[in-house]
């Protein structure tokens, strides 16, 4: 494409597209536009088609995803007339398939090589964009995609004095097309990131000598590379379809077997096999998939950290440097992890030195060679192995002016705000592929790029067939995503490392979350939502007419999303109705499948005097010394179900967290002991543990309550029943997700009634079961019905945003708000009736958990937090 581009200020569009980038995914959008009848040419900065296999060319440089899976896979026939030599293919093979693929479409005719977008402006008036390039060029385009790659902007080397270097210096993000002749060279390699951890190897067989300056040193793995294995090459000879679709639906976008078991779940010598095989397995996903909590469990990670570094010291002659290059400060994982061929092993070889920056960093680079702090080291050649901006690098680096002149820099200065990592409103007609908020960099890229190519052109697709022809996405559903991929990444590890997931890696960059860490499969199924559901989250406009459908597409926690998505698949009976023993007998089977929580100091299971006879307790004590505070509890089951027993492992978690005594009662259980059975055992329980404090092991006078559902609404009760009784005295109340109103047509009912774990239905039968209607009313039964609820103690209400009961808990702590006792109202965000109590199951409610334990040590202390009415 030569012709210059000078449209008119009032002339429609040039083309319907510009593409800005003629990489992997610049090229599959050139192809696909065209399939569709789109006009649209791309621009593309380097001289030819390739991106990242254009410009890396530095020794070793290869994919480290099997080329099977990293390859394209929207024309079948590549498969066939294209044979890769290696498991993973070097970059030389790569670009040769890239320049294969632009022949074979004849793509090359719609690009502008050599050419740089620099600035790009959205004409609001003609709801147009405007592009300029660097050779003073304007493109009219109606869309506007960045194909602009994700590691395509090198980091600027952070040391001073390059400049003043009389040897040589090379970049491995720009490689010399002619290559470099390193023999009888004295050279330096600056970096220990998957580049770096390529080419040493390479380069230390052919230079005199290799001085190897590390910062942070990186977890590797042997890619044990060769020849295409069976494994893989026959999935694309027996199977090809049905595998590259399983790769668009799986974890990391390369279709492999799950892991089913965590690293605690085997022992030592079962752990250890695991690891060894994941250690030859070559490919990165085998260790990191060996188990299933690797990534979310520090101490499951430090398990394979540890593995992983006895591999690098039982490598590395030299004990000092084999501890050198140990990472230590950041669990594995988190920072992009490494296959290399001989990695560790080069630092056996008597001319590789390696540098230990934390130890003694670079003061400057001399005309000379390198200054540490503590020596001169003389070098012909530098290399600069020190990465990129990811992620937003290229895309910040083009002048975008959206909607009202506002700069995408400026939107993005506290870092990216995307919906889907597809868009960013205020931008309309922008697409970004494989931008932040999307998984990316965390994938097998090939699949991300398809899926993105493929989405963004069936949306042009659909507004050209419905006579739109602008789409933007709404603040609300880029902000609510943004949450969601923060909520995903909170579930993890990621955070946790400085890497350059996090834009840890380039000085004043935002240090936030930038891939999307919940999965290629389950973000797959968000934009097949968004679709189905009317591009929701976007405004779609054109003819006059607009379609404005705002809306959020994630709201669950992403880890009860996956619960839910798993009991689905059980395909559960709904036990709504059914006879009580069938409900009592499902809800048993299922709790015994749950993970234990964690250990107290001791367990005692007792008895106590109740109105009706002996009730049974199980008193959860903490590991530490006591005396300690008392919390009595009362578990959930719809008064209908459950035991002393049946909340342990949140009484356990409770009595870890809280360091308080944690007393688990066993009430009467209707329809055999219909209300008000259950508080009258409350109470009785309440003020027998309060009189037995000391012998129990607690203090005397410090006794809180907390119940959970059903029992939240005995724990409320009691506080009252005790009041107007004068004894015992309760410092405080903790009712999570409390059953506080008989009345069940409140708007939670209505939003949440189904499918959520606790139904309308379900709740209505333990209402059913435990009080007859005329009895419901009775504050004893409904205690937001009291008028009286003044002078109770203080409370902390935990409301869940999908749980049917959400307004009644809201409604009873801004009730006792309003009769003057200290209350405190969380409603956690995405959770639902069972989050709270699901320890080890639904982690995203652990920060509420924390929150309730500290609760209650305030309560015990004397110390409430409680005050203001708020929600978290
Ligand atoms: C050494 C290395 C190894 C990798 N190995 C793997 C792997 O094994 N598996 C994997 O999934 N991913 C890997 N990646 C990530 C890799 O970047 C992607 O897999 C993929 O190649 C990205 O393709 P792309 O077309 O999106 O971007 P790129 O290939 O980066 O192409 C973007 C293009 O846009 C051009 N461009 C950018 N800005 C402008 C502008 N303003 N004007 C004009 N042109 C512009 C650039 O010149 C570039 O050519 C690797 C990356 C590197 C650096």
């Amino acid at each position: 494409m030569s012709a210059p581009y000078t449209s008119g200020a009032m002339a429609g569009p040039d083309v319907d597209v510009v593409v800005v980038g003629a990489g992997f995914a610049g090229l599959y959008m050139l192809y696909r536009l065209r399939a569709f009848g789109f006009s649209a040419i791309a621009i593309e900065a380097a001289e030819d088609v390739g991106g990242t296999w254009y410009w890396n060319r530095y020794p070793g440089a290869r994919c480290d995803v099997p080329s099977v899976d990293y390859s394209y896979s929207f024309d079948p026939e590549l498969d066939e007339e294209w044979g890769w030599t290696e498991k993973f293919a070097t970059q030389p093979e790569i670009l040769a398939y890239i320049n294969h693929v632009a022949e074979k479409h004849d793509l090359r005719r719609d690009i502008r090589f050599s050419t740089r977008v620099e600035a790009a402006t959205w004409d609001e008036g003609a709801n147009l964009w405007r592009v300029r390039t660097d050779s003073g060029d304007e493109i009219v385009c109606r869309y506007y995609v960045m194909a602009t790659g994700c590691l395509s902007v090198p980091k600027a080397p952070e040391v001073e004095g390059t400049a003043e270097f009389r040897g040589d210096v090379y970049f491995t993000s720009s490689w010399p097309r002619e290559g470099v002749d390193f023999a009888g060279k004295r050279v330096g390699v600056i970096g220990t990131g998957s580049s770096g951890i390529q080419a040493i190897p390479l380069i230390a067989r052919e230079a005199e000598a290799l001085v190897v300056f590390q910062r942070t040193p990186n977890f590797s793995v042997p890619a044990r590379n060769g020849a295409v294995p069976d494994y893989l090459r026959l999935q694309l000879e027996t199977r090809r379809d049905e595998y590259r679709e399983e790769a668009r639906w799986s974890r990391n976008g390369s279709p492999r077997p799950l892991p089913t078991l965590r690293v605690f779940d085997v022992d030592e010598g079962e752990r250890f096999r695991r690891f060894e095989a994941g250690w030859h397995g070559g490919e990165l996903s085998s260790i990191t998939a060996s188990f299933t909590d690797l990534m979310v469990d520090p101490d499951a990670n430090d398990a394979v950290s540890e593995f992983l570094r006895d591999k690098i010291r039982s490598i590395v002659d030299d004990p000092e440097i084999a501890e050198a290059l140990c990472p230590t400060d950041y669990p594995f994982g988190t920072k992009r992890p490494c296959l290399d061929t001989d990695y560790y092993a080069t630092y056996n070889r008597p001319n590789v030195r390696l540098v230990d920056l934390r130890k003694t960093p670079i003061d400057r680079i001399s005309e000379r060679g390198i200054e540490t702090q503590d020596e001169s080291i003389d070098l012909d050649v530098i290399v600069f192995a020190t990465g990129f901006d990811a992620m937003t690098g290229a895309l910040l680096s083009i002048d975008l002016a959206g909607r009202g002149g506002v700069r995408l820099a400026d939107k993005w200065a506290a870092g990216p705000v995307t919906y889907l990592g597809l868009a960013t409103a205020g931008f309309p007609n922008l697409f970004m592929i494989t931008g932040p908020g999307s998984p990316s960099v965390l994938s097998n890229m090939l699949v991300s790029i398809e899926h993105h190519v493929e989405w963004i052109v069936d949306c042009l697709d659909h507004l050209r067939s419905n006579g739109f022809d602008v789409v933007e996405a709404t603040p609300t559903a880029e902000e609510s995503w943004g949450q969601h991929v923060n909520d995903c990444a909170d579930l993890t590890l990621f955070p946790r490392a400085a890497s350059w997931y996090m834009g840890a890696n380039v000085p004043g960059k935002p240090r936030v979350i930038l891939p999307y860490v919940g999965g290629v499969g389950p973000y797959r199924k968000a934009c097949v939502e968004v679709v189905d559901r009317g591009y929701l989250g976007f405004v779609l406009s054109g003819g006059g007419r607009v379609h404005h459908n705002d809306g959020i597409v994630r709201r669950l926690q992403p880890d009860v999303a996956a619960l839910l998505e798993a009991r689905e698949a059980l395909n559960l009976p709904d036990v709504a109705g059914a006879p009580v023993e069938v409900v009592r007998a499902h809800t048993a089977a299922l709790a015994a499948g749950r993970p234990p929580g964690p250990e107290v100091g001791e367990l005692v299971d007792g008895t106590l005097p109740g109105p009706a006879g002996d009730l049974v307790y199980r008193l959860f004590r903490p590991e530490s010394d006591g005396p300690h505070g008392v919390v009595v509890y009362f578990h959930g089951g719809g008064w209908v179900v459950g035991s002393h027993d049946s909340d342990d492992p949140f009484c356990r978690d409770l009595c870890a967290r809280s360091d308080a005594l944690v007393v688990s009662v066993g009430y009467r259980l209707a329809p055999e002991a219909p209300f008000p059975a259950a508080v009258e055992d409350g109470l009785a329980a309440v003020d027998w543990i309060a009189d037995h404090a000391r012998e129990l092991g607690g203090i005397p006078g410090a006794l809180a309550v907390c119940g959970w559902s059903a029992g939240g609404n005995i724990a409320a009760v009691v506080c009252r029943l005790a009041r107007d009784a004068g004894r015992p005295a309760i410092s405080g109340q903790v009712l999570l997700n409390p059953v506080t109103d008989a009345d069940m047509t409140r708007v939670g009912y209505v939003e949440n009634g189904t499918g959520f774990i606790l139904t309308a239905d379900l709740m209505r039968s333990f209402w059913d079961h435990y009080a007859p209607v005329e009895d419901r009313a009775d504050p004893r039964a409904s205690p937001l019905r009291a008028t009286d609820l003044g002078g109770l103690p203080p409370a902390l209400v935990v409301t869940c945003e999908f749980d049917p009961l959400r307004d009644e808990g809201a409604a009873y702590a801004r009730a006792l708000s309003a009769a003057g006792v200290a209350a405190r109202h969380v409603d956690c965000r995405g959770q639902i009736h069972t989050s709270v109590i699901a320890v080890d199951v639904i982690r995203s409610a652990a920060a509420v958990r924390a929150e309730v334990a500290s609760e209650l040590r305030g309560f015990l202390s004397g110390v409430p937090t409680a005050g203001l009415l708020t929600s978290g």
